[in-house]
């Protein structure tokens, strides 16, 4: 298996044509941008190849293939059993709490490979032999499992008008489509958009992102390409936070060595594919169980990843309570035990879905629909409850802390060091450093939504006036009288 440094070397060897902001970079490796999203895949690959680096995560991130017969990446694994479902799980929780930025999308291809390896599957057994997907796709996998690949899983098209199906879009490109078919292959043309981790992966493997009908055959194509075949251009996202990556001194990001997320838009230009990488061409009734097989794989491992996510957001609460000098309070114990709370219940949602997983014929597991559904609603609302917990544990210094270079000011420096400073014994600069990888976790870096949670005083200074001004007195007469306690008099 490949190390860090190995990935890299092939990551640099391809000629992938990316712009970010504007211009095109060649060693876009290096560019302040990439770099954390780089560092993060390339993570992946180090403690797969080195089991003394982080036992567990090693132990986690290899799986043997049923393929090769040799050691792979779990990412890569066709998931055959819960027991693999399960190990993905962990992986997905176990990685993200190591990393806390996302690892390069490699969880979006295990949701296109496991749907692409069943439907494809399906495919052929209706056509009775008219087509060979699953054969290609055996093919394609035993490749990338060999060679050790990242694959990015691009699903999300254009789109246009959302409420009308590709075929009556103005544009016929706005979902991907076969514009030729010819004796060696096919011409795509189209786009992906927001695509995880896509420009440092080497191959990018294609799928429909809805179900199609018999109107949109043209639009029934599932393939892949190396990421510098011609033709293919990646636009990287313009997310704001990107700035700090340019503009900010490594002390001052809060998560700088993997950062949070990296996506780009993928553009297929008249991009030729060859046949033994075309997975699907014009058969639009297999479309609805791929979307519905690749939807519930990807909540699966977005849904485990997320508890990892929240994790970390708790220990970044437990220790920046702890240099504010109020980790002992009642108010803030509970609060982290609520994240736990949330943490393991959005595990038991993932874990319940795999416990009661399908086999398709094809003998990949599905997770059960309902319950990985549901997980991955109640993931939307504990992740902004934990960003929100972060802001009111740590309180304002999140987004107001002085920056590192304000600490080099002469004398200025001293001051503000003097009063930035947490509970006796803890290092003022580690205060800071804690409070900015809050603000990164939390997601919440415009000010409006850390300001409305802290500023005006954190919300347990605004319960103490219930906790002074309820008229508990009153009340509990009441209840006394009803259950016939006092008399009816008092
Ligand atoms: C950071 C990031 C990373 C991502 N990574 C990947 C990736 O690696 N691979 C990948 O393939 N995709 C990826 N995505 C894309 C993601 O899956 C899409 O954002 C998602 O599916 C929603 O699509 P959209 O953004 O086009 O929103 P829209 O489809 O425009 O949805 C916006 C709103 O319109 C509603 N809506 C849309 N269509 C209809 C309709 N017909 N009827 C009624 N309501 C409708 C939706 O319910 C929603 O409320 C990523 C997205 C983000 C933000």
């Amino acid at each position: 298996m490949m190390n860090g440094k190995e990935y890299l070397k092939t990551l640099r060897a391809m000629k992938t044509v990316l712009y970010i902001d504007g211009e095109e970079v060649a060693d876009f490796a290096s560019h302040p941008v990439m770099k954390p999203a780089v560092n993060a895949l390339k993570a992946t690959y180090d403690l797969a190849s080195d089991p003394e680096l982080n036992p567990e995560l090693h132990r986690l991130i290899t799986a043997e293939s049923d393929l090769t017969g040799g050691k792979i990446s779990r990412f890569l694994k066709i998931v055959k059993s819960q027991d693999d479902l399960m190990a993905r799980m962990k992986l997905q929780r176990t990685m993200m709490r190591y990393t806390g930025g996302c690892f390069g999308g490699r969880c979006v291809a295990g949701a296109v490979i496991n749907a692409l390896w069943s439907v494809t599957h399906d495919v052929d057994k209706a056509s009775k032999g008219q087509t060979n997907y699953h054969e290609r796709f055996n093919k394609y996998m035993t490749m990338c499992q060999e060679n050790d690949l990242t694959v990015s899983g691009n699903i999300t098209d254009a789109k246009g008008d959302r409420s009308l199906p590709p075929h009556r879009q103005a544009d016929p490109d706005l979902y991907v489509r076969i514009v030729e078919r010819t004796p060696d292959g096919i011409i795509v043309n189209g786009a992906k958009l927001q695509q995880s981790g896509a420009p440092i992966a080497h191959e990018r493997l294609v799928v429909p992102t809805t179900a199609l009908g018999p109107n949109d055959e043209a639009y029934a194509v599932a393939f892949s390409v190396p990421g510098d075949a011609k033709g293919v251009i990646h636009v990287n996202d313009s997310a704001c936070s990107n700035a700090k990556f340019i503009a900010m001194e490594t002390e001052d990001i809060g998560n700088a060595a993997f950062g949070m997320h990296q996506s780009a838009h993928i553009l297929f230009d008249n991009v030729f594919v060859p046949w033994e990488r075309v997975f699907l061409c014009g058969e639009w009734k297999a479309t609805a169980s791929l979307v519905h097989r690749f939807s519930d794989f990807q909540r699966f491992a977005s849904s485990a990843c997320r508890c990892g996510y929240i994790d970390l957001s708790i220990g970044a609460g437990a220790a920046m309570a702890d240099y504010n000098g109020v980790a002992g309070k009642t108010h803030v114990q509970d609060k982290l035990i609520n994240m736990s709370v949330d943490a393991e219940t959005l595990y038991g949602l993932v874990a319940g879905s795999a416990a009661l997983a399908t086999a398709t014929d094809s003998g990949v597991m599905l997770p059960e629909t309902l319950s990985i559904n549901a997980a991955k609603i109640y993931m939307n609302d504990a992740i902004l409850r934990a960003g929100q917990t972060l802001a009111d544990i740590g309180g304002g210094i999140l987004i107001t802390r002085p920056s590192s270079r304000d600490l080099k000011i002469p004398k200025v420096g001293e001051l503000l060091a003097k009063y930035h400073k947490g509970r006796e014994g803890v290092d003022v600069h580690d205060r800071l450093k804690m409070a900015r990888l809050c603000e990164s976790l939390s997601g919440l870096s415009a000010p409006t939504t850390i300001l409305s949670v802290i500023a005006a005083g954190p919300p347990a200074t605004q319960r103490l006036n219930f906790r002074l001004m309820t008229d508990f007195k009153r009340d509990r007469k009441a209840a006394e009288r009803l259950a016939g306690i006092l008399s009816s008099q008092k």
